[in-house]
């Protein structure tokens, strides 16, 4: 049902459009109208339908059937009632609406009514000084708003050019494709935009979030956000004009257009493009308002060079014009800039649009690097490849035109339609998405593998497997993304069906619905697991720049376990997941480019109608908090802790609104569901809170909260086991969106309760040094807490700054390492002679193994165990026995007293690594790879030193098993690579292209001593 204030809300915006010729003042109306926009997306869309489709709805319905029925009789109220039932039931058997709409076309009748009954009183005012009006005269007046209301609904036209006037509609242009009619349609970029930002909600935003972002990062330099902090940023054209531009993302996405009852599925399918304001906050960005339509063509036409070239043209030139000039707008003095970011899509499309290879099984597959097809099975430990190069890829361009686009050279078939656009490039504006890579990729795929290894062992049968995942119970936040039921002819045919979220829950909750025969699973385990600790970074809102090296490992790892475990499943996109370095390295965190897909789509005329529809309200977006299942209680039937929280709280209400769900932020917020209300210490620890109660306090809706506390990561699982501890809270609802923006589930194994999470998000030293003192009171209503974390506040930031200091000592680490993170990636000769020595596995492991460590890590018998195979490695740097002469006080001290680490300690500790493996502190590369391996480590791990507690204990002997998993990570680190690593240089279209192979070469070769020339 449409809340009754969204029906109302709409009828004053009809009242005072339809009145607008008219003498009736609808000022205050105008005023008054607050958020209208309706939650439920498809409601409203459908209701467009109703107002703007001719083609589909009979308008005869408004004129014809009084006359021809009702002309003749005397008409009454009670024929009146029946006419208007006849309406009714017309528009919901024989158009098939649904009852929601049919209310809100009733409840706008009845507003009619009023605005026509103001209509005549106001005729009469005029008319005379007494109120009554002749009947001509009422004729007159309806006669009038007969013509009207004939006039806008006539057709499209008439309709269009309303909605132009009133509502700042702009109508899709046309893009004559070819002299056989064939055509795609575009819409004017910068008027959409400046439609958008004349809203003073939506330019509001946009600037309290660039700011917001970018004094975050002047903080803390590590710390990645957005596309600005990436290495691209730097040599944006656009941004190095106007640094103060606002992003602008493009984003393609296909759909098929089906008669439901024809027999070809996807018969004719559409290609659309988006643009999306990127610096929009996060629970704006991803409403479908925020997107906004670019073009729209049929698939098929743009295959053709020629037509796609000729669609892009326009939009190119809009584009530019935009990047070039700026735009002024009503909410804002002076002129805004833009900037293009980046083109987000499947991988097809990006190869389209890039002007690669459409055919991934076969040649140089991969738009960032020279990666060949037959090569990809071996394991990345052994071999890289180049990474394309801007001047390379100018001249395969040329050759691949030279050869009328016929084929491939190097991967590259030819110009891409958009190397007109200011700030894009073809190997630099297409990065990875998310979506595709993970989500529709390599997740379902290792999904798959699991599930064939549960049949191949004969843990369960196809049909056992398709009854445990229908019968899992999903927890309420995942409920929304329950995987429809895959049935055994969908494992046998080797396919998982649902939709991108659906698979990527499944594959989050596998652990768990298989959780009695997962250990079992020795072949895909491994695979799993490194894939769960990949998908914690990319899935990050906030990357660290310090991550960067620690990632690259896990992918190299994955890939490897992959080429050694299931060389028959690696297809194109586990190589993509190793080309994510690479792409969040310069365009920053994966999750700000990903393809977000929405279940409802609107073709281009639909898609700017709906536009209008939310541009003719006050505020673009409808931000508010929305409550359901509302019932009031009472404090004394609260629980007697609750009570005794609200007590200590100084809140003295007796009666209290208590409610089950609110959507805060858009976020859906319920009951019993866990949040992240903090991150602590160095590693980044969550602490857990599930909410009790939601009450409003003082007419402000707060949560009840019992904190949970962390009692280890099981790597098995992949999830925290968590108790709850009895302690209460009273917090903020946007406290506890901070770190993590939604609910998260608890799932119970063997009587332990776990809370699986997916992301790794942090907070940092920085943000909590900038907490104005103000939030601190509310943060802390206790003087003595306030005080306590003043003091802990102050600490953490004396030490954070003492690292910094430090650091610059050293040289200007920041910068060398967003330099070099290339470097490695390329494997030159150079970075790999210390890196050869750090991944000496002998090495790494024995030195880790070491007496000192083993009491500071507690690593297990079973570490030893698993890395005697690697001692037979022939070549060693270090005798086996090798140990730390000494280490550094600061760091005995911690390791006799048993404590966490603090950051400072960590630092210590990669320093001395570094010192004691003869690598220069100096070098950020190898000093962010350990101190962050190392950091892991104890993140998983150093939840088994609280030895002292009982409860731990006992828990730990229950769930004993899994703490021997933990160490197999620190292989990880880069136990796995061997000394001499290949650099492939690809073979040019054919041997005797000697010329370009020199030029490839030569930049191989460039790449090891000066750094890239990107
Ligand atoms: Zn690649």
């Amino acid at each position: 049902d449409i809340p009754a204030d969204f029906t109302l809300n709409e009828n004053e915006q009809l009242l005072s459009f339809s009145s607008s010729n008219s003498n009736i003042n609808q000022d205050d109306e105008d005023e008054r109208i607050v958020g209208q926009e309706s939650s439920d997306e498809g409601e409203s869309e459908t209701l467009e339908d109703t107002n703007i489709n001719e083609n589909l709805i009979d308008w005869s319905l408004f004129t014809d059937l009084i006359n021809t029925e009702d002309h003749n009789k005397e008409f009454t109220f009670s024929s009146f009632e029946k006419h208007y039932t006849h309406f009714l039931l017309d528009l919901r058997e024989g158009h098939l609406l649904p009852q929601g709409i049919i209310k809100s076309i009733t409840s706008y009748f009845t507003t009619m009514l009023d605005a026509l009954f103001k209509l005549i009183e106001n005729q009469a005012i005029q008319s005379s000084t007494n109120p009554l009006i002749s009947l001509v005269d009422i004729g007159k007046v309806i006669l009038q708003i007969k013509n009207l209301i004939y006039d806008i609904s006539k057709n499209d036209y008439q309709f269009l050019k309303r909605c132009t006037d009133y509502f700042g509609y702009t109508e899709p242009l046309k893009i004559e494709l070819d002299d056989k009619n064939n055509c795609g349609y575009y819409v004017p970029i910068e008027r959409s935009i400046q439609n958008l930002l004349n809203k003073p909600d939506v330019i509001n935003y946009l600037i309290d979030n660039v700011n917001n972002n970018i004094s975050q990062t002047k903080n803390d330099p590590d710390l990645m956000l957005t596309y600005r902090d990436g290495t691209a940023a730097k040599d944006n054209p656009s941004l190095k004009l106007h640094p103060n531009s606002f992003l602008i993302q493009l984003y393609s996405d296909g759909i098929g257009i089906t008669n439901p009852l024809g027999p070809k599925k996807d018969k004719h399918k559409l290609t659309l493009y988006y643009f999306l304001l990127e610096d929009l906050p996060d629970f704006v960005k991803s409403m479908l308002q925020s997107i906004g339509l670019v073009g729209i063509c049929p698939t098929k036409f743009l295959s053709i060079q020629t037509n796609r070239m000729k669609f892009f043209e326009p939009i190119i030139k809009d584009l530019n014009h935009l990047q070039t000039t700026g735009l002024v707008v009503q909410t804002f003095n002076g002129r805004l800039h833009f900037a293009f970011s980046l083109f987000a899509a499947d991988n097809l499309a990006s190869h389209e649009i890039g002007g690669f290879q459409q055919n991934f099984n076969s040649g140089q597959f991969c738009r960032l690097c020279h990666i060949s097809y037959k090569f990809r099975l071996i394991p990345l430990t052994e071999i890289s490849f180049l990474p394309r190069t801007v001047t390379t890829h100018g001249s395969y361009v040329q050759q691949a035109v030279n050869l009328f686009n016929t084929r491939p050279v190097a991967g590259v078939v030819g110009e891409s339609p958009l190397s007109k656009l200011i700030a894009f490039h073809a190997i630099k504006s297409l990065p990875n998405d998310l979506m595709h890579d993970y989500a529709e990729g390599v997740c379902p795929l290792i999904v798959l593998a699991m599930l064939k290894e549960v049949s191949a062992k004969r843990l369960m049968t196809y049909n056992q497997i398709e009854q445990k995942i229908h019968t899992f119970s999903y927890g309420m936040n995942d409920q929304v993304n329950k995987p429809p039921t895959i049935r055994a002819t969908h494992l046998t045919n080797n396919n998982i069906i649902g939709s991108a979220s659906q698979k990527l829950c499944l594959f989050k909750l596998m652990p768990f619905i298989f959780h009695d025969v997962i250990d079992q699973l020795t072949n895909t385990l491994d695979i799993y697991t490194c894939l769960r600790e990949i998908i914690s970074y990319t899935y990050s809102i906030k990357f660290r720049k310090s991550w960067l090296m620690y990632f690259q490992s896990l992918t190299i790892r994955f890939q490897s376990l992959m080429a050694h475990h299931l060389p028959y499943l690696i297809i194109p996109k586990i190589h993509f997941v190793t080309e994510y370095l690479r792409t969040i390295n310069a365009n920053g965190p994966a999750t700000r480019f990903w393809c977000m897909r929405f279940e409802a789509f609107t073709l281009a005329k639909r898609h700017q109608l709906r536009q209008c529809l939310m541009l003719s309200n006050k505020n673009y977006y409808n931000i508010c908090t929305e409550i359901t299942l509302l019932k009031p209680i009472q404090y004394s039937s609260l629980p007697i802790p609750v009570q005794r929280l609200l007590t200590e709280n100084n809140i003295n209400q007796n009666i209290f609104d208590e409610c089950k769900i609110i959507y805060n932020k858009n976020v859906m917020m319920m009951r019993q569901s866990v949040f992240v209300e903090r991150l602590v210490d160095v590693e980044e620890e969550p602490c857990f809170v599930s909410i009790l109660y939601f009450l409003k306090i003082q007419n402000i809706w707060k949560a009840v909260v019992e904190h949970l506390q962390v009692i280890g990561f099981n790597e098995t699982l992949w999830a925290y086991e968590i108790e709850f501890c009895k302690t209460f809270d009273l917090l903020d609802l946007d406290q506890l969106l901070h770190i993590l923006p939604h609910g998260l589930d608890i799932y119970y194994v063997q009587g332990s309760a776990y809370v699986n999470v997916l992301s790794q998000e942090e907070i940092d030293g920085a943000t909590l040094a900038r907490l104005p003192y103000d939030e601190v009171r509310t943060l802390f209503p206790k003087l003595k807490d306030r005080v306590l974390f003043t003091e802990k506040r102050d600490l953490l930031i004396k030490q954070w700054n003492n690292i910094v200091n430090e650091q610059l000592d050293d040289g200007d680490i920041l910068n060398q390492s967003s330099k070099q993170t290339f470097d490695t990636c390329t494997a030159s000769q150079s970075t790999t002679s210390t890196q050869d020595l750090l991944n000496n596995p002998s090495l790494s492991s024995n030195n880790m193994n070491g007496d000192e460590f083993d009491a500071a890590s507690n690593i297990d018998d079973e570490v030893n165990h698993d890395e005697t195979d690697d001692l037979e490695e022939p070549h060693q740097n270090l005798p086996t026995d090798f140990a730390f002469s000494s280490l550094p006080e600061e760091i005995q001290v911690i390791i006799d007293d048993n404590e966490y680490p603090k950051a400072n300690d960590y630092f210590l500790i990669t320093q001395a690594l570094l010192k004691a493996l003869n690598i220069s502190t100096t070098d950020a590369n190898a000093a962010n790879e350990w101190r962050e391996a190392v950091k892991q480590k104890f993140k998983n791990e150093r939840r088994l030193l609280q030895n002292t507690s009982a409860v731990v204990q006992k828990k730990k002997e229950k769930f004993g098993k899994s703490s021997g998993r933990f160490a197999k990570k620190s292989e990880a680190l880069s136990a796995e690579r061997k000394s001499d690593k290949i650099i492939y240089v690809s073979t040019i279209m054919d041997e005797s292209d000697v010329e370009q192979l020199i030029i490839t070469m030569n930049e191989g070769i460039e790449n090891e001593t000066i750094h890239n020339d990107e």
